[in-house]
């Protein structure tokens, strides 16, 4: 971590409209005193904990491909980290392997201290395509998950109407996916992850098929609800903006093999909004970083040597 942290940012601080209360959750409107993040982050255990992971695929031609190359990582209780880097970088590799669903060829992962060796319902993974099932109803999509988990029929009715108001769907709990628009579908899916209750949402670009009033709307929503759950978020997105929209901290990724280039510090006010002056300025300076990783990238597409330069 210490060549990290060497190369760590901070954006400047200003009043938060979202506070966090002594349980660690956020409430809207409360007095802009809050828990400074950086001081939350040296006390106590990272819950998850990425530690000194490398992961090399086998390519077609046989060859060995470094993705992931000493990703050192901590990821706090409660903490919404944003992950950027240019397509290709290795962001979804990532959460795929926080969720279990993959293994590192070195180096470990670790949730509350404890190895992660497979899935578990203690993490869960949120990408683009859904995964919501046409043939059963909101209701029983958001449902599904917890009987997979076993939870018992009445506490998963009870979490079912809990989630649904959350996520205000409660008027479409007897609607098919298809009839609801993008946007609600998306709520859907969060509504299903939230009901198992995890510890850690794992997001995979989730917003970035929608159209921009309705992420901008989801963008809300998710704030509100991380706000109100007091859930770990690892958000992967390749629009800086929206990691600084979003972001208690952002980790940028670099192109091939991917490392942790850089990590941000955003201490702007919540709520935020994309269009906010201070975004973009903060989105900027990540962009500098990022555009020499996107070169790196294109280059590699193209094959075109200069872009490198
Ligand atoms: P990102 O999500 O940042 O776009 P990925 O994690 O999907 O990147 O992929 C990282 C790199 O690993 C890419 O070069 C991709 O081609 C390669 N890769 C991903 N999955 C596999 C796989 N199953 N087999 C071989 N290479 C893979
Ligand atoms: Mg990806």
């Amino acid at each position: 971590m210490t060549a990290n942290r060497a190369l760590q940012s901070s954006f400047s601080v200003g009043r938060r409209d979202l506070a966090r209360t002594a349980t660690g959750r956020w409430k809207t409107g409360e007095s802009p005193s809050v828990v400074s993040l950086r001081q939350a982050e040296s006390e106590g255990n990272p819950k998850v904990h990425l530690d000194g992971i490398s992961l090399s695929y086998r390519t077609n031609d046989g060859k060995s491909l470094l993705a992931l190359d000493n990703i050192q990582l901590k990821v706090h209780p409660g903490e919404f980290l944003c992950i950027v880097g240019p397509s290709g970088c290795g962001k979804s590799t990532l959460l795929h392997l926080i969720a279990g669903l993959q293994q590192p060829t070195s180096g470990r992962i670790l949730m509350d201290n404890k190895p992660v060796t497979a899935p578990g319902t203690d993490r869960i993974l949120i990408f683009q395509e859904l995964g919501l099932f046409p043939w059963l109803k909101v209701g029983e999509n958001v449902e599904f998950g917890m009987k997979m988990k076993g939870v018992p029929k009445a506490e998963r009715q009870e979490r079912v109407d809990y989630y649904l108001r959350l996520v205000h769907l409660s008027q479409f709990r007897d609607s098919y996916t298809h009839q609801l628009s993008g946007g609600m579908r998306q709520r859907v899916a969060l509504a299903r992850a939230l009901a198992t209750e995890p510890d850690v949402l794992l997001m995979d670009e989730p917003f970035a098929a929608l159209d921009a009033q309705t992420r901008d709307l989801l963008h809300d929503e998710l704030e509100r609800l991380w706000a109100e759950t007091g859930r770990t978020i690892i958000f992967v997105t390749h629009n800086v903006r929206e990691a600084i929209r979003l972001g208690d901290r952002v980790a940028l990724i670099s192109f091939r093999p991917g490392k942790v280039k850089r990590e941000y510090h955003v201490d702007l006010p919540r709520p935020r909004q994309l269009e906010d002056v201070s975004v973009a300025l903060c989105a900027r300076e990540i962009l500098d970083d990022l555009r020499e990783e996107i070169n790196k990238s294109l280059a590699e597409q193209y094959g075109d040597k200069e872009l490198q330069a």
